[in-house]
């Protein structure tokens, strides 16, 4: 009997997530942004965050983020060398240069000591990316910031549900903002989709508006005497990063399951922990100690290919063989050719490329059983014999 394949990470949909969408299709306007606002609501509540603000994917809500931080030409954003690419575009988009900062070898995340050696003068902000879902240590970044005036924007992509010293990842009170991203392999789905959460008004106020072309229709805010009900203001540049009433509405009752499934992701990585512990030449990135705050987005584990003599492509294939998907998170992102173009050399960022070198993630979803777990082990076990 052919088992069923396993893919490295998938999205959970129930009836009640179908019902919720059929019932936004239902209404008299699919655009009326009521279920956006009940969204933003739901996620506000969900982080401990003051504000929220939904947006088309999890890019867009970066890009609006860089926008608002106020990143433009000259300016310098430090992001670490192992993300998925838009934590980097984003920081391009708004004209401003990303500095790769190295990461930890072993965890892959950026460490207060590599930011300190990559800050300069032109540097302006700070992009943590919470990878798998396991908390970057925050608070020496915190005090970085504070001391230099810089700005923390979280990538938290991977950390919907993670917590640091106590709080929620998104809650406002580390970062001046930190996004969201609702793709299907994330946490919680809205098909696409983004968010960025803040304490900061003003700044919730400016995503709001770069969401929709800069425009404005509050009285208040407008520059010249309104003329009548119809009157609006493009006041700056903005785009269409609208998310829709139908996607929102998904995400809602996704987030209604969120504990569910951050429950499930830690039960499966705990498992995963102890069977893995007697298979020589792989190691659990995270790990037991590690598991505090962490959102599982992802189960990495770090294999010895060298030591064992197996090429990652060949185990990466055996295990496609027997029905398991695995992926490597992340190429370093200066090893691209857009940004070697640019004159960096991942080579040059050894924390990053050693990490690189050894990651593979497994399988890891909440709609996995135990025994999926259990058959992903053996069946690494196997390939690696
Ligand atoms: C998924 C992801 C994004 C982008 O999100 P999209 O919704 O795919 O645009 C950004 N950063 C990281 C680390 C991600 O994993």
């Amino acid at each position: 009997m052919q088992l069923p394949f396993l893919p490295y990470g998938r999205h959970s949909i129930d009836e009640a997530d179908v019902a919720a969408v059929v019932a936004a299709l239902r209404r008299d306007y699919l655009t009326t942004l009521a279920a956006v606002a009940a969204f933003e609501r739901a996620l506000a509540v969900r982080l401990g965050a003051p504000h929220a603000a939904a947006v088309c994917n999890g890019t867009a809500a970066l890009h609006a983020a860089c926008h608002v931080a106020g990143l433009g030409p000259g300016d310098e954003a430090l992001v670490p060398a192992i993300t998925f690419l838009a934590t980097a575009n984003c920081v391009r988009y708004v004209g401003a240069e990303p500095v790769f900062v190295d990461v930890d070898p072993i965890s892959g995340l950026m460490t207060s000591d590599s930011v300190k050696r990559a800050l300069g003068p032109r540097t302006k902000a700070i992009l943590p990316v919470h990878l798998r879902g396991r908390p970057v240590d925050m608070a020496p970044l915190v005090a970085l910031a504070e001391q230099r005036g810089l700005l923390l924007i979280e990538d938290a992509a991977h950390a919907l549900g993670a917590s640091y010293g106590g709080a929620p990842v998104g809650s406002g009170r580390y970062a001046a903002m930190a996004t969201f991203s609702f793709h299907p392999v994330k946490h919680a789905t809205t098909g696409e989709g983004g968010a960025v959460t803040t304490a900061d008004p003003a700044l919730h106020e400016r995503l709001l508006r770069f969401r929709n072309h800069g425009m404005v229709r509050a009285p208040a805010a407008l520059e010249r005497p309104s003329p009548g009900p119809w009157y609006y203001e493009q006041q700056e540049l903005g785009h269409n990063l609208r998310i829709t009433d139908l996607q929102c509405a998904l995400g809602s009752s996704q987030l209604g399951r969120l504990s569910i499934f951050l429950e499930r992701r830690r039960t499966l990585a705990a498992r995963y922990d102890r069977l893995l512990a007697d298979l020589h030449g792989v190691t659990p990135t995270d790990g037991p100690r590690a598991a505090a705050g962490h959102a599982y987005h992802l189960y990495a584990v770090r294999i010895d290919f060298g030591g064992l003599r197996r090429p990652r492509a060949a185990v990466m294939t055996g295990l496609r063989e027997l029905g398991i998907g695995t992926q490597v998170h992340y190429i370093p992102v200066p090893h691209q050719p857009y940004y070697r173009a640019r004159g960096w050399r991942a080579e040059q960022l050894p924390g990053a490329w050693d990490y690189y070198e050894h990651t593979l993630s497994l399988p890891l979803y909440p709609s996995m059983a135990d025994t999926d777990v259990d058959r992903v082990v053996e069946a690494l076990a196997q390939v690696l014999r």
